[in-house]
Order: structure tokens, then sequence, then C-alpha cells
């Protein structure tokens, strides 16, 4: 099963350039069309299901806007 994760983008920082939209793998993101930044952008966001947590938006974002989660699934305990 894959890794999932999501991420938050920072309206202060985003400034619309889709850097991190080009380079998702699993192209799960997209410039929220719907909402403006204080300065004028459209935001990138998460806009459908498959983001693996894999951080390379936030690695290639100029702006340091994106911050990433990651789930972390546990392994069941085992007994002796
Ligand atoms: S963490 Fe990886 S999969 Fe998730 S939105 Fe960023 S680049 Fe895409
Ligand atoms: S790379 Fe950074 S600044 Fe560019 S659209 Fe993505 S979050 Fe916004």
């Amino acid at each position: 099963m894959p890794a999932r994760g999501w991420i938050e983008v920072n309206d202060l920082y985003c400034k619309g350039c889709e850097l991190c939209i080009h380079d998702c793998p699993p192209q799960v993101l997209a410039l929220d069309m719907e909402r403006l930044t204080s300065k004028g952008y459209h935001p990138a966001h998460i806009a459908k299901d498959g983001c693996t947590g894999c951080a390379i938006c936030a690695i290639v974002c100029p702006d340091a806007a994106i911050t990433v989660y990651r789930e972390i699934t546990k392994a069941a305990p085992t007994t002796a």
C-alpha cells in the first residue's frame, strides 16, 4: 500500500508559480482557482487523492511555502 500524505500551502509565501504542480509525481496538485492570496495569486492546493508525502513539492518550491505531512502506520505488536 503506498504511503499517504498531505500538504499545507502557506498563502503568505505561495506565488502560484506551478513548479510544485508540474513536479508532483502522482499529479495531485493544482492552483486553487476559487481563492486568491492576499498578494493576488491563486495558491497551490491538493486537488485530488493520492498524495504520498514524498515531499518533492516542498523541495522544488522556491518560496518554502509547502509543509508536508506523512502518515506513519505502526506495525501491529507481536507476541513472543
Ligand atoms: S508530497 Fe509528493 S505526492 Fe504529495 S503533493 Fe507533494 S509532490 Fe505530490
Ligand atoms: S512551488 Fe511554491 S510558490 Fe510555486 S505554486 Fe507551488 S507552493 Fe506556490
